[in-house]
């Protein structure tokens, strides 16, 4: 809720539509293959049907049939028995036919829903319905550079896109803030992946979000003019433009102005939205049945085995690692929000249970995850099992070495994919506890220290930490910081006396 100088309270209401391209082998209607737009040349992947000419007809394409019920399943629809694709016709030079193939009055799923953990507590999510497409083709307008006279503008066309399948999920107006947006965005995105539907490069057009908000002063039961956002291709671009439109429309109102039926879009260097089209273009799409598609029937048995066959999704993997692990909400999802990192994490405790919990959360997805990062790689290329951390990290619980040449271990094993054993005795990193050894360096430290030593019993006892680390480099890193630690204040209180 969001409150004015007037004293009136506004209350925002958002519903998304969602467009996913699924990663299908072939297109929706054609046998062409669903190819990565940047980098295939233009019209490679190019028939008549997809192509639009005219007598050619569409085939339907069974894995995008059933890719599209998972995902509803997974989302708890309702599933149709009978769903039926319609032309929803309008002129633009990325659609060849002059009309999509979509669903309209009968579309594959019905009333689903989906619960988000927000910061303020659970929120449940109403999805309106989940319909079959196609996608269109790809336009790139292009201005002439320089001064040429007569140089004209002029857009091309690459139909490599058109018909590739797109699923449509729309949601009920549930929304009120723009984090739900967001954790919305995230767990769909989350939810493709887990289902090999999409790749989720949002930043590559695949999904596809748009959001339609209004505003309405708290009480009124009527739903305020709404505004759809489009072109927002990351998920802080969502988060923004959302709260960005939320507070222009509550200004507009305040300062007596009308808020109009509008599409807008998002401008990242500006921050801010702009306006597309207004209601007045709208369009009669003058839907029909399509006539070169029979009805898409559905059985009993597809629909069951599509249930039964969905794995652990992504939100109940999250709720049972922090139901399990006694992970924070957040900690739990930033393993659980791909499927890579929660199913290694599982591994790692599973091949050593005696580990600590938190230890392994910390080095999964702090050391792990940073080293993934600086390589610019994933788990797919990860060359230690998880087998291997969990032996590294049993040694490092043991004593045999400590915490930091155990990070330097495991960057050796990053890189080499070699056991942390054969790295320890290979490098001499064994962990060293024996008490004269260590007495030896501490004592070494002091006299060279002498200043320091002054000033720790001057009550400046910060000093310590920094003659301990004189004294861990003395003992080439190797020293077993407990041992180190006690030592070190046992001579120095010795000096003292
Ligand atoms: P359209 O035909 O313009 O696409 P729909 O009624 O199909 O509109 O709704 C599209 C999306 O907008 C849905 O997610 C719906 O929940 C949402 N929506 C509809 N009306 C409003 C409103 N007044 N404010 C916010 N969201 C709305
Ligand atoms: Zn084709
Ligand atoms: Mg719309």
């Amino acid at each position: 809720m969001n409150n004015t100088p007037g004293g009136t309270q506004y209350e925002p209401v958002i519903g998304l539509e969602v467009h996913i391209e699924m990663l299908t082998k072939s297109k929706m209607f054609c046998a062409c293959p669903v190819v990565d737009l940047p980098s295939a040349a233009p019209n490679s992947a190019v028939c008549p049907v997809c192509g639009g000419h005219p007598g050619s007809l569409p085939v339907l394409n069974g894995q995008a049939v059933e890719f599209g019920l998972r995902v509803a399943a997974a989302l708890r629809c309702e599933l149709a028995p009978i769903s039926i694709f319609a032309r929803k016709n309008y002129f633009y030079p990325d659609l060849p036919k002059g009309y999509q193939i979509t669903q309209y009055e009968q579309p594959l799923a019905v009333n689903g829903q989906i619960i988000l953990q927000t910061t303020k507590g659970e929120k449940l999510i109403h999805i309106r319905r989940v319909h079959l497409e196609e996608d269109t083709g790809k336009l790139t307008h292009v201005e002439p550079t320089g001064h040429t006279e007569g140089a004209q503008s002029f857009s091309l066309v690459d139909l490599n896109r058109a018909g590739v399948p797109l699923l449509e999920i729309v949601t009920e107006p549930d929304f009120s803030t723009a984090e739900e947006v967001r954790l919305y965005a995230e767990a769909l995105r989350a939810l493709v992946r887990y289902l090999g539907v999409n790749s989720g490069d949002l930043e590559k057009g695949v999904m596809r979000i748009e959001p339609n908000i209004s505003v309405r002063p708290v009480g009124q039961e009527e739903l305020g003019t709404k505004v759809e956002i489009k072109n927002l291709n990351s998920f802080r671009a969502l988060e923004r433009g959302v709260t960005y439109e939320i507070s222009r429309q509550i200004e507009l109102i305040e300062s007596g102005g009308k808020v109009e039926q509008e599409t807008v879009g998002w401008d990242e260097a500006r921050q801010a939205t702009y306006s597309q089209r207004s209601k007045e273009d709208a369009h009669d799409y003058r839907y029909f049945p399509e006539p070169d598609l029979p009805p898409l029937l559905v059985s009993k048995h597809w629909m069951d085995d599509v249930r039964g066959a969905l794995p652990e999704l992504p939100w109940e993997r999250s709720r049972r690692f922090v139901r399990d692990y006694n992970l924070s909400p957040a900690e739990a999802w930033q393993l659980a929000a791909e499927k890579a990192p929660g199913d290694y994490f599982e591994a790692v405790l599973k091949a050593n249970p005696g580990l600590a919990l938190r230890t392994v959360y910390a080095w999964t997805t702090g050391e792990l995850f940073s080293l993934m990062n600086a390589a610019g790689t994933g788990f797919d290329q990860l060359k230690i099992e998880a087998q291997s951390l969990a032996d590294l990290l049993g040694r490092i619980a043991a004593g045999q070495i400590n915490q930091n040449t155990g990070k330097a271990v495991l960057a050796e094993m990053f890189v080499t994919g070699q056991p942390a054993a054969g790295i320890v005795s290979a490098r001499g990193l064994a962990q060293v506890s024996d008490q004269d050894f260590i007495a030896q360096k501490v004592a070494e430290v002091l006299a060279e220290n002498a200043a320091e030593v002054t000033s720790y019993h001057s009550g400046k006892t910060t000093v310590v930490n920094f003659l301990f680390g004189q004294a861990m480099r003395k003992a080439g890193g190797k020293a077993n910081p407990q041992v180190l630690r006690s030592e070190l204040e046992k001579q120095l209180n010795q000096v003292n006396s």
